[in-house]
């Protein structure tokens, strides 16, 4: 009898199991994915087909792109890089199996059981395992479902794995395509737009929505859309694809913009138009656990499902679709299990595109707030008056912080320029102590590191900002 079976071994999934046995419970992780020799394949979207991977892409195509556009104004001249697409993907794969061999070692340094197959809850103390050629029962006290997700397919644009792709398939062009089509001007369909755009495809991307990043800061998404769209990603937004077919010659893209047809040809194209929550042949259907309409499993703010002893958490429950968010719902999880009394910060969830420049931003932005008849005050601070920015020639976007009126607490910090996930992650800091505009301003920096313009934006909240001229208040 294990005290803990959790299902699904993605960032949600491994590093519930990994807790779960620091913590003295006796654990076991199903995994039904495994690779060309058998064995588990850990780490769920993340560490093989999403976060890593893409990451892996980013760096490179980003240093490409940098050698051919940036490196002549350092003083360098390298003439016209080669690519070698394979060498670049064999990279991305060696860090892959890197991480997910090193969730292996992590397993059987901390006890975790790890069981190879798919599995089924029959009710919650039973789970039904079954593998290639057998199938067993497994006992336990908790189960932590962690099945995480699965690209969205559309009818409108059938994914062929040749030349209508998703996001795995996206990761794994042998050729550079020369004209590319992405259906959907979200974060994966920008980042792997940004990889093919750098090697040099001439990238499409259709949106249906009329706005662009509706999630992000108003003037950032403003910001963004004219840089992209500078950089060579061509986004068009309000056409939504109606069809697409693939001939020997090309992808034949049908999509409609404000009542108007019109067509593209592309060599390849991306349907990235969201994820879906993995549940399927997950419940026998006497353990009595809700679904959703959409596939997702219900849960409150601790991640307790609708059956005592069944705990959901990651992509296949609520809220964003981040591995950061799984893996702290893991934890959250398991130590309730334990009969601790953890809980988690949903509002200090931070947000990332990792686009050169990367967007980043945490907490409330202004529109969500006035829109609650919230009273707040704002202070920005461009890149292009930082030094440090300046000095690598990476000087594009801005950061601001937004502070409650009254008790001046930091209630957002958003960012597009050099290194903005790492800035905003110490206004994810500040946040988590309760910090107020003035307590960042009152903290040393160190000089020169980009960060400083978080310094100095948190300080221009209260008109102190020293390296811009501060707004009258
Ligand atoms: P998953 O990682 O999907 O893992 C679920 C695991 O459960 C899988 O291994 C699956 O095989 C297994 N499983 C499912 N059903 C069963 C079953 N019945 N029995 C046994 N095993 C089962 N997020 C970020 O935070 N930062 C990023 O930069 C980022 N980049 C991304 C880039 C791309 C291209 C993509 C596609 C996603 C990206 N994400 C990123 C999202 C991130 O990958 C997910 O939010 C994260 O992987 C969710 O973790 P999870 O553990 O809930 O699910
Ligand atoms: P995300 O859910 O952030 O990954 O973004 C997916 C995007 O795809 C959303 O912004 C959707 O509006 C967009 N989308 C979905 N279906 C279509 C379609 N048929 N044509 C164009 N865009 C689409």
């Amino acid at each position: 009898m294990y005290d803990v079976i959790v299902i699904g071994s993605g960032p949600a999934g491994y590093v519930a199991a990994i807790r779960a046995s620091q913590l003295g419970l006796k654990t076991a992780c199903i995994e039904k994915s495994f690779d060309s020799e058998g064995n588990s394949q850990l780490g769920g979207t993340c560490l093989n087909v999403g976060c890593i991977p893409s990451k892996a892409l980013l760096d490179s195509s980003h240093r490409y792109s940098d050698a051919i556009n940036h490196f002549s104004d350092h003083g360098i001249a390298v003439g016209k890089p080669k690519l070698d697409i394979s060498k670049m993907m064999d990279r991305k794969k060696k860090i892959v199996s890197q991480l997910t061999s090193g969730v292996s070692g992590l397993f059987k340094a901390n006890k975790v059981i790890q069981v190879l197959g798919h599995a089924k809850i029959i009710d919650a103390n039973h789970v039904e395992v079954t593998s290639k050629d057998s199938s067993e029962i497994i006992e336990t006290k908790n189960i932590v479902i962690a099945s995480g997700s699965s690209p969205i397919n559309i009818s409108v644009a059938e994914v062929n794995h040749k030349d209508i792709v998703d996001s795995t398939g996206a990761l794994e062009f042998e050729a550079v395509p020369k004209k590319l089509g992405i259906i959907g001007a979200g974060v994966i369909g920008l980042e792997l737009g940004s990889v093919w755009s750098r090697l040099g495809s001439e990238v499409t991307v259709l949106e249906a929505m009329d706005e662009f990043l509706p999630m992000a800061d108003k003037r950032i998404a403003k910001d963004v859309f004219k840089e992209f769209n500078k950089q060579g990603l061509n986004i068009n937004l309000g056409c939504k694809v109606t069809s697409a077919s693939s001939s020997e010659k090309a992808v034949n893209v049908t999509y409609e913009n404000d009542g108007n047809i019109s067509d593209l040809k592309v060599d390849k194209l991306i349907v990235a138009v969201g994820r879906k929550p993995n549940t399927d042949n997950l419940l026998d259907q006497k353990c009595g656990l809700s679904v959703d309409e959409k596939g997702f499993i219900p849960v409150n703010d601790f991640c307790e499902t609708n059956v005592q002893n069944i705990w959901a958490i990651g992509d296949v429950v609520r809220g964003p679709m981040l591995a950061h968010k799984a893996s702290e719902e893991g934890i959250m999880v398991v130590e309730r299990i334990a009969g601790k009394h953890a809980d988690m910060a949903y509002d200090l969830v931070p947000s990332v595109i990792y686009t050169h420049p990367e967007v980043a931003w945490v907490g409330k932005t202004e529109e969500e707030l006035a829109e609650a008849g919230l009273e707040f005050k704002t202070g920005s601070f461009p890149f292009a008056a930082s030094g440090r920015a300046l000095a690598t020639g990476e000087s594009t976007g801005f950061i601001k912080v937004i502070a409650d009126k009254k008790t001046d607490t930091i209630l957002g910090v958003h960012a597009f320029g050099p290194s903005a996930a790492d800035i905003v992650q110490q206004g994810v800091v500040a946040m988590e102590f309760g910090a107020s505009a003035e307590d960042l301003g009152l903290t040393i920096f160190s000089h020169p590191t980009v960060s400083e313009a978080l310094h100095e934006a948190a300080m221009a909240v209260n008109g102190q900002a020293i390296h811009i001229g501060n707004r009258k208040k």
